[in-house]
Formats: structure tokens, sequence, C-alpha cells
């Protein structure tokens, strides 16, 4: 077993066995009640996809309050890259938790935020000299990405993509493109943003490059917005909410050469790409892309509310003092899981566990491509994976089978997530540490579910 993805794993997690186990239905009878007990005091709009509620979870296993045993092939959406409850991370939060917990980063600092800001330097696209902010969530790390972009260029145009997410706030909510269920109802939203085709390989014209795919989107920009308007432009490397779509090859160089020729700044938002999940540490490397700003959030403190801008220090520190900040940005308990964490991920080379967890899953994936006419196309890179599903014979997006496949798997004990703009993407999110033999199960249940349910 030389090669399994299993056999760098620093510290295997031990109080709950990584195996999936159902004493019965799932949801089971306590998950059924805590969510009609939910009901009546949990706003409704806050939904939740998969209702079986979380009693504990270890490694790739999430154990539900019937007892069933779970294989998590989503870590909470690209969070827990490296598994619930490493004991190193939840150490490092015990030990923080003992010491203090919060004293406002703003009013009297600490050496953890420097310290996640050094690493952030290190790991992220670039050589050049960087300054970082921390923050709670994506959102608000890309809410400052913008902040920041329009105070060093002195312009406010912000061009992001079709199939974009960006978060959930009144700027972000304006960044991100899908109506329902993200924005029906809730504006009037931030002005200033202006939306542009994306690469879309699969529904894209046959034999687009991405060179095509850039020029199509810079063509508008140059024609309604002004390229000289321009303080930003907003990517996902590989779009996440949208459907795991990844850019043709040249799409972002493209991008990057045009901010460079016209004074505005590429801000890649890595809050799902970053960390290992793509295999490298951020999406942009795939391509030698270095963007002028940078977004984390999702992957990088195991679970612990935390977020990051980093960027050009030249941007970074235009603006003034104060103009940047928030209460708990940078929480020093967040900070210590998120000091654990890449240590973990350095020491374990999750980008290539990333990568390994591409070949394991890619016979699968590629397998149901070739038998189920509805897969119209397996995608995605290192442990961020997915399937797209139509009718069989076209593109028409088939959000009632992906919905359908989430479900059976999770009666099957298997969590996986969908997405997409039409909400017809299975998509694949594995802690990085998965055992092999996990993923692999987790795959053939998943395969099973797509050749019943897709035929
Ligand atoms: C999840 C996500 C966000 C928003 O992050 P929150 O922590 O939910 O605010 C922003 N951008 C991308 C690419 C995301 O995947």
């Amino acid at each position: 077993m030389a090669d399994s993805i299993s056999n760098t794993q620093p510290e295997a997690p031990g109080s709950i066995a990584q195996e999936r186990r159902l004493l019965g239905e799932v949801p089971g009878p306590r998950s059924r009640a805590l969510q009609e007990r939910r009901m009546t005091v949990v706003a409704r709009g806050v939904g939740s996809s998969l209702p079986v509620y979380i009693q504990d979870a270890c490694g790739a296993i999430l154990r539900d309050v019937d007892g069933n045993q779970l294989i998590d092939l989503g870590s909470g959406i690209a969070v827990t890259g490296i598994g619930h409850a490493v004991p190193a991370v939840s150490r490092a939060i015990a030990e923080q938790a003992e010491r203090f917990v919060h004293t406002c980063f703003m009013i009297t600092p600490y050496e953890g935020y420097l310290e996640v800001c050094e690493q952030l330097a290190q790991l992220t696209p670039g050589r050049h000299e960087k300054r970082s902010a921390l923050f709670n969530s994506g959102a608000e790390a890309v809410e400052n990405a913008v902040k920041v972009a329009r105070y060093a260029t002195g312009r406010q145009a912000v061009v992001v993509l079709e199939h974009a997410y960006h978060g959930r706030t009144n700027l972000t909510m304006a960044l991100t493109a899908k109506h329902q269920p993200y924005k029906a109802g809730f504006g009037p939203f931030a002005p200033e943003v202006y939306r542009v085709p994306a690469s879309y390989p699969l529904r894209d014209p046959d034999g687009m490059t991405g060179e095509e795919a850039a020029a199509r989107a810079l063509g508008k920009v140059a024609l309604q917005v002004g390229s000289e308007s321009v303080a930003c432009v907003v990517v996902e490397p590989i779009q996440g909410e949208g459907g795991f779509v990844v850019p043709a090859p040249g799409f972002l160089p493209a991008l990057s050469r045009w901010c460079q020729e016209h004074g505005a700044l590429l801000v890649a938002d890595e809050v799902q790409t970053g960390f290992a999940r793509s295999g490298d540490w951020f999406a942009s490397d795939h391509e030698q892309v270095v963007p002028d700003l940078v977004t984390t959030a999702k992957g990088i403190a195991a679970g612990m509310p935390l977020a990051g801008l980093t960027g050009r220090a030249e941007l970074m520190d235009a603006v003034h003092v104060g103009g940047l900040g928030g209460t708990f940005g940078g929480n020093p308990v967040a900070c210590a899981a998120a000091l654990a964490s890449i240590d973990t991920m350095r020491a374990g080379d999750y980008p290539a566990r990333a990568r390994k967890i591409e070949l394991v899953s890619e016979p699968y994936l590629a397998g149901l491509a070739k038998t189920c006419p509805a897969v119209a196309e397996v995608r995605g890179r290192g442990a961020m994976l997915a399937m797209e599903l139509v009718r069989p014979g076209t593109l028409e997006p088939d959000a009632a089978l992906a919905q359908a496949v989430a479900r059976a798997c999770l009666t099957e004990g298997v969590v996986v997530l969908t997405c997409g703009s039409f909400g017809n993407v299975i998509r694949l999110l594995p802690p990085l540490s998965i055992d092999e033999a996990l993923l692999v199960e987790g795959l053939e249940v998943l395969a099973s579910v797509v050749e019943r349910l897709a035929s």
C-alpha cells in the first residue's frame, strides 16, 4: 500500500472508527424529531440540504444523533479539508481558549494573527511583498477585496462572471450571479457591478479556447463599462457554487494580462478552491496566475470561522489606518486552528493528497460518464470534482436528478453535495485526509445510485 492515500496521514483520528455504519433509516427518528423542533425556532430561510443532525465527527466520518456513521464527501463545503476533529487542531483550539479567546486585534493585538498572515504571504501565489487582513467569512473577505481595489485604483467598477458565487451580504449578493435562492427579493443590490460571460467549456461553443472566452468577456467590458473605469475583475479560478466549472486553459491568464494592461486588479476568490483543495495550494497556481488580491476562508482553519484577504503590499497598505477591520476578525482561537491546520497540510503534503484523490476518483466518475447518458460531463481538479447531469441527448439540466442522487446517497450513508447555476451538478469535496478505502466505498455508493436513478 505504498501509494495509498492514507499512509502520509500524520495523526490518524481515533475516536470514531473510519467506517460507514447504518443502524436504520437516514434521517433516523432523532434527526426527524430535531427537524420538527427546528421548525419552531429556526428561521425557514436558513435551509439544510440534508436534515441529518450530527452528534460527533472524526476524520471523514460524521456520526448522527441516531448513531449512523456517514462518509463525508462534502467536508462542510470544503471547510474541513484536513478532516473532522483532527487532534492537533482540537488541542491548538483548547490551548488558545485557555489562554484567551478575544481581545480584538484592532485594540490589543496578538502574535497568532501575525503568524497566519505570514503563512498567507508564503502560500498564496507570487513571491512579491504581501500584506493580509483577517475576517470572519468568505463574503467579508470578498467585500474587503473590493474596498481595497476601489481605494487603491481610485475606480469604482467591479467586473464579475456569469455563474459566480461570492457570498450573501449586500455587496456580495450583487457579485453573485444566481437569482434563486441567493438574491430573490433581497434587492436593491450594490451598484457598479458588471457581469460578463465566464468560460464554461461544456456550454460554450464547441472548441472555444480560454483566450476566446476571455476576449468575449473583455470585449463586453470595453463596450459596456469602459476599461479605464474597472477597479477589479473578481473571479473564482474554479467556479464553486456555480457548478465546479473549470475555465478553458488560457482564460485566467488572459484576464490577468488584461488587468495588468488596463490598470485593473485581478481578485482571485479562492475561498472554496484554496488550501490544497485543487491539488495545488491555490487554484490560481495551476496556470501560474498571480492575482493582485486573493481571498481565502473555507479550508483555512479546519472549521473555525476565519477568512483572509492577501494582496500586494502597496495595494493593501494604500488604505488608511482604521479603514479595514472588524470586532471579531482574526479571532485568536480561529488563528490557532488555522496555524495547526496549515501545519498539518504542509507536513502531510495535502496538495499531493488532493491529486491522489483525483486519481482514485477518476475511474469511477469517468465510468459513469461513459455508461450514463445523463452524465454530460465529469470535471474538476484535485479533490474538487463534479459531474453535471442532464436529460440524455441534450444539455438540458436535470436538477431533480441531482437532488435525488444526493438524497439517495444520504440514505445509504454517504454525504454528497449538489451545486450549479442550474442545480444539476453533483460535487465531491472529500476531506483530503480520507482513507483510500473509505473514499472508494463512497464512490461505489455514488456510482450505484447514479446508475440506478439515471437509467
Ligand atoms: C463560500 C464562498 C464564499 C462565501 O463565503 P462565506 O464564508 O459563506 O461568506 C465566497 N466565495 C466563494 C468562492 C465561496 O465558495
